[in-house]
């Protein structure tokens, strides 16, 4: 894997990392509505851990009931059980829109969400994945910075100016919605995982988003994962989900705008 100053990837395209939630920026998941159920994945991040600072630029500070201050990004994300792949990925588990994917996609496995010298850990594959880390692979990693960084960048840059707009969405779900500052308590509480708000809401919440538009996209996807995942009992959250989401989306496809 060479020294422990540098570190080698090279993906080898099994697409096994094409399954489950994929973080996405606002730009990309509004480009793929018509393909991912989407929905926003609240993260909260205690004062005092390794990505509080970078937390705090890319989302935003708030003091829980207790009084502890925590950093909270927001992501939206293509919200797809674990056990499922991408809508994307193809049978022979290739992306079907490498030219056009993401940039989540693009920067894997690296993490803007970390500060760049916390990046070493994600180079290292999980269970079942047959990324190359071998010293035969490109050098990606040395001394704590990319070697590389021209997706990273992209993909940081595009956070850190969705930022604003994050903070807007925050303040409108945490005045009609203050239970989800409980909510996040409890993650705190529990030291990890993340709370779920729709993208109705969001789409609700920024004037300047095509509500419509994006609730007729979003429509008859919820609804086909709705009913992948009807009766199977481990995923009763995600189908009540989707079933509620795609009501919502349903009446602001249809709503007077
Ligand atoms: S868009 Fe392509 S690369 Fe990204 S998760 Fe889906 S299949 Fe994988
Ligand atoms: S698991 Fe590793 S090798 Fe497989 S697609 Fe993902 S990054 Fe590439």
């Amino acid at each position: 894997m060479g020294t422990k100053t540098e570190r080698h990837f090279h993906c080898t395209a099994c697409g096994r990392c094409c399954f489950g939630w994929l973080p996405l920026t606002l730009a990309d998941a509004l480009r793929h509505a018509g393909s991912f159920p989407l929905a926003l994945v609240w993260t909260p991040v205690p004062h005092g851990t390794k990505a509080f600072a970078v937390s705090e630029r890319l989302g935003f500070t708030l003091r829980l009931p207790n009084r502890k201050q925590i950093a909270v990004t927001i992501a939206p994300t293509a919200y797809i059980p674990p056990s499922f792949p991408c809508p994307e990925l193809s049978a022979e588990g290739r992306c079907r829109i490498h030219e056009h994917k993401p940039l989540r996609c693009r920067t894997m496995p690296f993490f803007p969400y970390r500060e760049e010298c916390d990046q070493a850990e994600q180079l290292v594959p999980r269970k079942g994945w047959a990324c190359d880390i071998s010293a035969d692979a490109p050098l990606v990693y040395r001394n704590r910075s990319l070697i590389d960084r021209s997706d990273f960048d992209h993909e940081r840059q595009a956070l850190l100016e969705q930022a604003t707009t994050m903070r807007v969405y925050a303040d409108y779900v945490i005045k009609y919605m203050p239970w989800t500052v409980e909510s996040l308590a409890a993650v705190v509480q529990k030291t990890g995982g993340n709370v779920i708000t729709s993208l109705s809401s969001l789409v609700t919440a920024i004037r300047s988003l095509d509500a419509k538009g994006v609730a007729s996209r979003q429509l008859g996807v919820l609804q086909d994962y709705a009913a992948k995942t009807a009766e199977i009992p481990e995923l009763v959250e995600y189908h009540r989900n989707y079933v509620g989401w795609a009501k919502e989306m349903e009446y602001l496809a249809g709503a007077k705008q």
